[in-house]
């Protein structure tokens, strides 16, 4: 198969399978410092696709072999450079599937790619910081990107989509792993709205020199983001723990900040973890799903 991969278990989206729409090079028009791909010259055009038919003939049969939760439109790079995106996303919702793309938001200013996503059921955009410099040094996109158009872009998009918007920040070490990146990042995203923020570091041998952070450092970045559903993947218990918090202090944490499942398992301490069941027993809690991860919520 040659656009199909997977399935795979992702810890944010559930079981997934994927469309690679550029499945034989490097298509994007960031060419980011943490890219597990090999660096490339960003590009703004897609040369050469291939057809919305020669893609949905593989995802259809797919589809009828494999057991998964959602599709998930990605690419070699840029998957909203497919010229034919709008067309293909037709088709595919004939297939009654759940549909997610992981875009990197560089085209989200434009219209016709705003009318094409909000067809989809989740649409994941990145958006590692929104300072210019640091936009440059992180994602190293091409001439032709430009970051504010990229914030008002996701701002206009909210308003008209109605599904699932989550926004990824991926953290790397000394570059935008600073308070104040994160203090600016809250203002832009009060405004945007999303449903789920997710922020992650680098895990796999990117094509550059450059760092993660650890994932306690994630947790004390996303101190700064504000009244929102905030994911950030963990696989173990780590050390950045919420401890030995009372029944009302846990309440009014939770009014303000939700917390996902993950986090009640690996961050709460023993103590908390006791009162957040009997907050759970006492039905004052609410659980709210965005893209296949579960949150706790207090009632307001
Ligand atoms: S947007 Fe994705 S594919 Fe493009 S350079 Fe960045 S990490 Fe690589």
């Amino acid at each position: 198969m040659k656009y199909i991969f997977g399935p795979v278990a992702s810890r944010r989206f559930g079981m997934s399978l994927g469309i690679d729409l550029s499945p034989d090079k490097k298509r994007c028009n960031f060419d980011c410092i943490y890219c597990e791909l090999e660096p490339a010259k960003p590009v703004d055009i897609y040369d050469n696709p291939p057809s919305v038919d020669e893609i949905f003939k593989e995802v259809k049969n797919a589809v009828d072999e494999f057991e998964f939760d959602v599709l998930t439109i990605t690419s070699n790079g840029e998957p909203t450079l497919y010229p034919y995106l709008n067309e293909l996303i037709d088709k595919l919702k004939t297939l009654n599937k759940k549909l997610l793309i992981l875009s990197n938001s560089s085209t989200i200013n434009d219209k016709e790619i705003q009318n094409a996503l909000k067809k989809l059921d989740i649409v994941k955009l990145s958006l590692d910081s929104v300072n210019e410099k640091t936009f440059k040094k992180i994602d190293r996109p091409s001439k032709s990107v430009n970051l504010q158009n990229i914030i008002n872009g996701i701002i206009e998009f909210r308003k008209i989509y109605e599904g699932e918007l989550i926004i990824e920040i991926l953290v790397v070490k000394g570059i935008n792993d600073k308070e104040e990146e994160f203090k600016k990042l809250n203002d832009v995203l009060a405004k945007i709205k999303p449903d789920r923020v997710d922020i992650s570091t680098i895990d796999r041998p990117p094509a550059y020199k450059v760092e993660g952070v650890s994932v306690e450092r994630l947790f004390k970045l996303s101190e700064n983001i504000k009244n929102q559903n905030v994911f950030i993947p963990t696989r173990d218990k780590i050390n950045y723990k919420i401890e030995n918090l009372t029944k009302e202090e846990l309440l009014n944490t939770l009014k303000k900040r939700p917390f996902s499942e993950s986090d009640v398992k690996n961050i709460f301490d023993e103590h908390t973890q006791k009162i957040f069941n009997d907050l759970l027993k006492e039905n004052v809690l609410e659980e709210v799903w965005v893209g296949g991860i579960k949150f706790y919520k207090a009632y307001v």
